[in-house]
């Protein structure tokens, strides 16, 4: 049975790349569906996350901002109505291109469901995309399973931001994976409340040595030295100032010696913003399961098992050996793993870590990041770890600035009518785009191609000749393509 209705456009999946997508291919005028597995929208951000640092390293080493466009929007709206924090552009951070603009991630969904229906957005949740309709290499629709059955979706550009390429791979595109003994390990994540802030910042003021620097290092000279960052800590007296709160590592080394914490990651957890300055903390480096395929239920089933496990004993390690969590109680632990590293589309250009380093500038430009390649996590006491094999990926930016993400990156090879955004872009394994912001980027990129296809009467592939029309809209819509911005006194503090 099909649906009678034809789209112009479907979005697959309702992340932060399908939130994104719906709303600039809505914004161009294409009759929009959204088709969600679950019953709400956000993905990795609302559904399995919150992540850690939502909404952060929107600027560059320089302190330029290079990201704009529905991110920057979203942001603003929700810094305004009191559910984001201010971005707080302190020096150190800011050299360290580590800073956060928090969002509740909550409210950020809520915004989601207010702006599908400000944009016309149709929505279709509770709905699982199990394959595409093709006419050759053609996609022109897309089989769902629902609580009504069975059925098909017609649609004239399709956008895959399932994370994990869900319907690239039915649609038969050429994909890039990594063997399941090197992906990056999942994760389940869980939030905190009732933390007594002071007493933890306390101990945080008298041991700063006992707090990672690594992220906070300015890597082109000795501007942010070990010392630097510690006086940081030293002078903190408010929890929101500081993003990422890892170590512990005397308490941690205590507590593995008495079995209380295991081999796996290391300790520490990010901050969720809640109404009224509310700070909850959030933990994602509590469970860290490898060598496990996120494209196989067995697979993520045993993951799920082993991460309630390790989530156990990190609760249990904090509640019993760190200052200001003796009261604090468990108020979320998310229903989805969080999957750091799933397949990539092969597309028209394959991103790729000289690139980065290079700070490549392309002429299909659709948006920027400054975010390093090859950072990978590995499971470990130190989970910012990377393999000594896989070192050699790890690239930062020859000049602390931003490279572009170029069109062809959205654009998988053969397959007609079908764009990618998020996760599944089109890159090598160290340039891999995940995060929210870049997922959100090129999200917004591909539902802005997909209605210029519908209006032009062109494939996504065709749309290629005549980028600057794509390039046009989304600059319309906000986007940084061409200049960085230095807008760091805008909210900073
Ligand atoms: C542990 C961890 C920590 C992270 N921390 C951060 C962080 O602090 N900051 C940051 O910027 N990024 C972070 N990330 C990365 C970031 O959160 C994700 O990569 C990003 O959210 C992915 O967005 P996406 O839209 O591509 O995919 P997803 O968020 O995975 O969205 C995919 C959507 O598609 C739906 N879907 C899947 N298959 C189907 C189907 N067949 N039919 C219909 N719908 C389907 C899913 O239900 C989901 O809603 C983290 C990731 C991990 C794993």
């Amino acid at each position: 049975m099909s649906y009678s209705t034809l789209y112009d456009v479907i979005v697959c999946g309702g992340g932060t790349a399908g939130v994104a997508a719906a709303i600039a291919s809505a914004r161009g005028g294409a009759k929009t569906l959204l088709v969600e597995r679950i019953g709400t929208l956000g993905g990795q951000m609302s559904v399995s996350g919150p992540p850690g640092f939502a909404y952060a390293r929107l600027h560059n080493h320089k302190g330029e901002r290079d990201v704009g466009g529905i991110v920057q929007e979203t942001y603003e709206r929700l810094y305004r109505s009191g559910h984001a924090l201010p971005h707080y552009g302190y020096k150190v951070r800011m050299r360290g291109a580590y800073t956060f603009e928090y969002v509740d991630p909550d409210w950020w969904t809520a915004l989601m469901f207010e702006m599908m229906d400000e944009e016309g957005v149709e929505l279709l949740l509770d709905t699982l995309v199990v394959g595409v309709t093709k006419d050759g290499d053609k996609v022109n629709g897309i089989a769902v399973e629902n609580a009504n059955g069975r059925n098909e979706i017609k649609g004239k550009v399709l956008i895959d931001c399932t994370g994990e390429g869900y319907v690239a791979i039915q649609a038969g595109c050429e994909m890039a994976m990594v063997p399941k003994e090197k992906i990056q390990p999942h994760t389940l994540a869980f939030t905190v409340d009732g933390i007594d802030w002071d007493k933890l910042l306390q101990y945080i003021r008298s041991h700063p040595e006992q707090f990672s620097h690594k992220q906070l290092m300015y890597p082109y000279d000795d501007k942010n030295t070990e010392e630097d960052v510690r006086e940081m800590y030293r002078r903190c007296y408010d929890i929101k100032e500081l993003g990422e709160i890892m170590g512990f590592y005397e308490l941690r080394d205590i507590a593995l010696a008495n079995n209380d914490w295991h081999p796996y990651s290391g300790a520490g957890f990010f901050l969720t913003p809640k109404e009224g300055g509310h700070i909850q903390a959030h933990f994602q480096h509590s469970s860290q399961v490898g060598e496990l395929s996120p494209t196989d239920a067995w697979d993520l089933t045993k993951c799920m098992v082993e991460c309630r496990k390790q989530n156990m004993i990190a609760w249990r390690f904090f509640k019993k050996y760190v200052p200001g969590f003796e009261n604090a109680y468990i108020t979320k632990v998310c229903t989805e793993l969080r999957l750091r590293e799933g397949p990539r589309i092969v597309g028209d250009y394959v991103l790729t870590k000289e690139d980065v380093y290079e700070t490549r500038q392309f002429p299909d430009t659709i948006g920027k990041s400054s975010f390093k390649a090859g950072g990978y996590h590995v499971a470990s006491l130190d989970t910012l770890n990377v393999c000594a094999e896989d070192r050699a990926d790890m690239t930062i930016t020859k000049d602390g600035g931003s490279y572009d993400i170029p069109y062809r990156c959205l654009v998988p090879k053969k397959i007609e009518n079908l764009l990618a955004a998020g996760k599944c872009v089109s890159t090598d394994r160290p340039a891999y785009l995940r995060y929210l912001h870049q997922t959100m980027v090129t999200g917004q990129a591909a539902g802005a191609a997909a209605a210029l296809c519908v209006k032009k009467n062109v494939t996504p592939r065709q749309l290629e000749n005549q980028v600057k029309d794509l390039q046009d809209v989304l600059v319309k819509q906000g986007a940084i393509l061409f200049e960085t911005v230095k807008d760091t006194a805008k909210y900073g503090v």
